[in-house]
């Protein structure tokens, strides 16, 4: 099976969807893989350190796109590209279907069968190729990290003769994937960190973390068979508002990451919370890029308000992108390896079968209605 990996395109996305290692394991497999030139660059991985692990690098990316059965990337294929597919090509990348309906029709009206790596099902047996928690888990630990650069004082207590400077306090709004990832990292820097999620069950989590969960009492809350968090109602949302917005105020950093589940992120800092916030303080808004948690955050922009900053960083894990990469192009290969037909070399995907269920979004020229 012909595999071709295209470099990506979206400006300021520094990852790529395959790395050495992972072309290596996809060789043993029996797979043939091209690559675009340039596609490790912004890694500093070399076309030749590409055909070291045993990849071709195509002779152009249009030839790549023309040739191949299979195509991995990053980001969502950009719509000019989708004709050159062959009918009946494979294509895995991220693909926003909620919002990406006509880019999804036009993948299914060109025959191609397309993976969304976000409808990935959050079970056991996909732990492997769950995207969305590969790279959740480094934008938590890349935004502890900018916070910390970014803030005015430090985040450890640091007793010397010049006096002792008491330690951080941080705050986490939201407890899934890059929550937990924020926390453990605020920890290891020194930080008081303390942290809110509507699902009941987080409260464990966070204290076996060694942080300190913020109860509010919201009535029913729930999450879904996939674990995802249910939507407040407009009420709760208040009520969730009012008990956070004295956490905030004592805050020095405030992460959120809260999300819903092919939604539009809740609005859970106001513009007022922000202003009630000590000068100097910082909130990163970590689903931005879903709708905000903050009022005022705006995409890739660093908003002030009376001192304090806002910044809403888009693509926290391209901030490191060779682990980004390697943790992606691990994904990537497990689901490859998981439905490889040894005998034919090639990927066999039966739309009904567990997984595909989920995440098999277009397949012989149908839109495929999902189970999640
Ligand atoms: P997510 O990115 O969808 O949301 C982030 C967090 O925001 C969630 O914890 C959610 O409960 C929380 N949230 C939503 N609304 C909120 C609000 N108003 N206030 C505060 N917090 C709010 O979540 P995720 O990181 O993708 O994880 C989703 C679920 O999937 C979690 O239960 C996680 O443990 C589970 N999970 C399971 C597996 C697996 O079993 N293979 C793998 C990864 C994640």
């Amino acid at each position: 099976m012909r595999i071709f990996i295209p470099a990506e395109v979206e400006p300021g996305e520094t990852r790529a969807a395959l790395v050495p290692s992972a072309v290596r394991r996809l060789v043993k497999l029996g797979a043939d893989i091209h690559v675009e030139a340039g596609l490790g660059r912004s890694l500093k991985i070399s076309d030749a350190d590409f055909r070291a692990a045993g990849a071709e690098v195509a002779i152009s990316r249009r030839d790549g796109l023309e040739s191949a059965a299979l195509v991995l990337r990053v980001r969502k294929p950009p719509a000019e590209e989708i004709a050159l597919l062959k009918n009946g090509c494979i294509h895995i990348s991220y693909l926003d279907p909620f919002k990406e309906t006509a880019l999804v029709r036009q993948l299914a009206g060109a025959g191609v069968s397309a993976i969304s790596m976000e409808m990935i099902p959050r079970s056991t047996v996909a732990q492997k190729m769950d995207a969305l928690s590969s790279q959740a888990n480094l934008a938590g630990y890349a935004a502890v990290l900018l916070a910390a650069s970014r803030l005015d004082r430090i985040f450890p207590m640091m007793t010397t003769p010049s006096g002792t400077i008491p330690p951080a306090k941080v705050l986490i709004i939201g407890v899934g994937v890059a929550g937990l990832q924020a926390i453990a990292t605020a920890k290891r820097l020194g930080a008081v960190v303390e942290a809110f999620d509507t699902r009941p069950a987080v409260e464990e989590q966070v204290k076996s973390l060694g942080a300190k969960f913020v109860k509010i009492d919201l009535g029913e809350t729930g999450q879904t068979a996939q674990g995802y968090a249910r939507e407040l109602t407009p009420e709760q949302l208040a009520r969730q508002r009012d008990a956070l917005a004295a956490r905030c105020a004592q805050a020095d950093v405030v992460i959120t990451t809260a999300q819903i589940f092919g939604k539009k992120a809740p609005v859970i800092v106001t513009r007022t919370m922000v202003e009630q916030m000590n000068p100097g303080s910082l909130l990163i808004d970590i689903a931005v890029e879903s709708g905000g948690n903050v009022e005022c955050s705006r995409v890739n922009e660093e908003v002030e308000i009376h001192g304090v900053q806002v910044l809403g960083p888009a693509n926290l894990a391209g901030r490191v992108p060779r682990a980004a990469s390697e943790m992606y192009a691990g994904n990537l290969v497990n689901f490859i390896a998981h439905f490889w037909n040894p005998e034919k070399r090639t990927l066999h995907l039966d739309p009904q079968a567990d997984i595909l269920r989920n995440c098999l979004v277009t397949h012989g020229g149908e839109r495929m209605t999902n189970d999640q």
